[in-house]
């Protein structure tokens, strides 16, 4: 077998022999990789050389010992192996990285200008980089990692990202689960790596509306960068309605149907910070002439209870966008039946003619799953809809494989 040298300059650790870690898989693992799939679990690796320490290459050969792929090795995750690369034998080089975050930036071109400074620059195994998210706001880059594998190649990261985005910083985002295994290294989340210093939130553009981003402590990134193609949808509903945002966070849906000419737009979430940066971002849009004449007021409060109870309060557009309510999969099925009850609530609040417009983040509930769960609480509610559409990822947060599909969403008008 002619092994592919990987030929990163990494310094081996006490544990850490030089020889290349090789794995092999069970036959059901290999067809999957063979396939595409970017995760190798723990449970499907056959044979392994020697022990592998966080963030190694590990090659993966198949049965005949033939090369099949090359990953970012994690000991300390059940999702053991994250495929870079399968097909052909490569080497990983510098080169080869460069060359793929070209490939990557080159996907997003036409989506940034003027108008839309943010956006997400790499979507992780989607992208072909595992467990890695980049955001842009502005100038600044927020990179967001999922796992120790990248531990070792922070410095490598930010010096590609100078030379192929040149950021004014670039911030460290690192996933809850993972921060402890950053520390020793001395990295922390939310620390600014290259550039100077961020204090308050970065000012950025999204189709021509001002949003402030949380990029050092905030949600996710900072925002929800992966609504865009829906609000611009509710954008062009709202005409001279009354507006409901539940979930609204910072108020990303209420701007956009600000602008698209709502009459009046209520912003519901239970985060009194969130609503306090949804006013902020509606003062950021006064110069927009329907942003300044629409009535925005917030209401903090949980909004399951909400909707279920306050009857009088009626909209002619509710925009529904909760947290994800099944985080693992045993929680599938009750958050099946949250969403057909949060929908047919929902909808006691909905004039006639009206529109729901109703997302799920949920990966383990499909889109299926979902709509239909949305349909029953319509049907309950014993009036008559009609789909206007529904909708999946923006490009820039394509799924390049089932696991990464979470979003989905469904327009229906009520007549
Ligand atoms: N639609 C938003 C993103 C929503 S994120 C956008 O486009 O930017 C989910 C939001 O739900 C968060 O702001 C969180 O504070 C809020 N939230 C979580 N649980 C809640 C509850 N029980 N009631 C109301 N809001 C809740």
């Amino acid at each position: 077998m002619n092994p592919p040298s990987g030929s990163e300059k990494r310094r081996p650790t006490s544990s850490q022999s030089s020889a290349r870690l090789r794995v092999r898989l069970t036959a059901a693992a290999e067809t999957i990789v063979r396939g595409g799939h970017p995760w190798v679990f723990a449970s499907s690796i056959r044979e392994l050389n020697r022990e592998g320490t966080a963030g190694e290459l590990a090659v993966i050969y198949d049965r005949n010992d033939q090369f099949l792929a090359i990953g970012l090795f994690d000991p300390e995750s059940p999702l053991r192996i994250r495929v870079l690369h399968a097909g052909k034998p490569v080497q990983i080089t510098d080169e080869w990285w460069r060359a793929r975050l070209e490939t990557t930036l080159a996907k997003r071109a036409g989506l940034l200008d003027a108008q839309t400074t943010a956006c997400r620059l790499i979507n992780g195994e989607s992208d072909g980089w595992p467990g890695l998210v980049l955001d842009r706001y502005g100038g600044v880059l927020v990179l967001k990692l999922y796992t120790v594998a990248w531990l070792s190649r922070v410095p490598m990261l930010v010096e590609l990202l100078r030379g192929a985005a040149q950021p004014d910083s670039v911030v460290l985002r690192l996933s809850r689960n993972v921060q402890a295994g950053f520390a020793p290294a001395g990295f922390k989340d939310g620390q600014v790596v290259h550039g100077p210093a961020i204090s308050g939130p970065v000012i950025f553009l999204e189709t021509g509306l001002s949003f402030e981003a949380e990029v050092i402590h905030g949600q996710k990134t900072g925002f929800f960068l992966d609504q865009r193609e829906n609000r611009r949808e509710v954008e062009t509903l709202a005409r001279d309605c009354d507006v409901l945002n539940a979930f609204s966070f910072t108020g990303g849906f209420s701007l956009y149907a600000a602008r698209g000419g709502a009459r009046s737009v209520a912003s519901l979430d239970i985060s009194a910070h969130a609503l306090a940066g949804a006013e902020r971002n509606f003062a950021l849009n006064r110069h927009h002439e329907a942003v300044a004449r629409c009535l925005h007021t917030t209401i903090q409060a949980n909004a399951f209870e909400w909707l279920e109870g306050n009857p009088e309060r009626k909209f002619d557009v509710i925009v529904l966008d909760p947290p994800s309510l099944a985080k693992r999969e045993v929680e599938r099925e009750g958050a099946i039946r949250a969403y057909e009850k949060l929908a047919f609530d929902t909808l006691r609040h909905l004039r006639t003619p009206g529109v729901l417009v109703a997302a799920s983040c949920s990966a383990h509930v499909s889109a299926d799953e979902f709509f239909g769960a949305v349909e029953r609480g319509a049907k309950k509610s014993r009036r008559q809809f009609t789909l206007i559409k529904t909708t999946r990822h923006a490009p820039d947060h394509a799924a390049s494989f089932p696991e990464a599909e979470y979003l989905k969403c469904v327009f229906l008008r009520c007549d």
